[in-house]
């Protein structure tokens, strides 16, 4: 059976962390870099209200006008070399665009029809040999939802960004950090 990949989408393939810093230039006239946001929330760590946030993120046009991150499509076209990729994205559930302009998207840049993406922020009930994701709560979450199994468990793979730096792996859990798709690939390598 061909392995299944689970991808994220957010922060793995596409740059929301540079749109919203745009949008919240534009709207307040403040520029912040990157650096900046060095947690998981983006309103904490440049001092602005979560209202804003979400504000730039539901407009019409927010979703599909977001740029592909680098290394990005080296990671798709390295995972489907060795099985099928399903994105698996938590929708912006307030935007009204949000789904429409994320299939739109993952068709454009990734050529992914509506059977390869799954619409969920509950990704630890999706099945799959292996998650990338950057959010270390939804990759602890998946880990931990993974039957024990001989051999062991399927890698959750944290997508290493500066704001999830600080998490604090739990050694139980067979979670590990990849800062690039060839630490990817090794992984995929070492798999039984
Ligand atoms: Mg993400």
């Amino acid at each position: 059976m061909e392995r299944v990949f689970l991808c994220d989408v957010d922060g793995v393939l596409a740059d929301f962390l540079g749109a919203v810093l745009e949008g919240v230039h534009g709207k307040t006239g403040v520029a912040h870099s990157r650096q900046e946001v060095t947690q998981w929330s983006i309103a904490d760590s440049i001092g602005v209200p979560k209202e804003l946030i979400a504000r730039i993120a539901c407009e019409k046009g927010f979703c599909r006008e977001l740029k592909v991150l680098p290394g990005a499509r080296e990671l798709v076209d390295m995972l489907r070399k060795y099985g099928e990729v399903y994105f698996v994205t938590s929708p912006f559930w307030s935007s009204q665009y949000w789904m429409y302009e994320r299939n739109h998207w993952l068709w454009r840049e990734f050529e992914a029809d509506s059977n390869e993406i799954v619409h969920t922020s509950a990704k630890h009930l999706i099945r799959g040999d292996m998650l990338i994701d950057d959010k270390p709560s939804t990759v602890e979450m998946w880990a931990m939802s993974q039957p024990v199994t001989d051999p062991p468990v399927p890698p959750a793979v944290l997508w290493y960004q500066l704001y999830n730096q600080g998490f604090v792996q739990d050694p139980r859990l067979n979670v590990v950090t990849a800062r690039s798709w060839e630490d990817v690939e090794t992984i995929i390598r070492r798999m039984p």
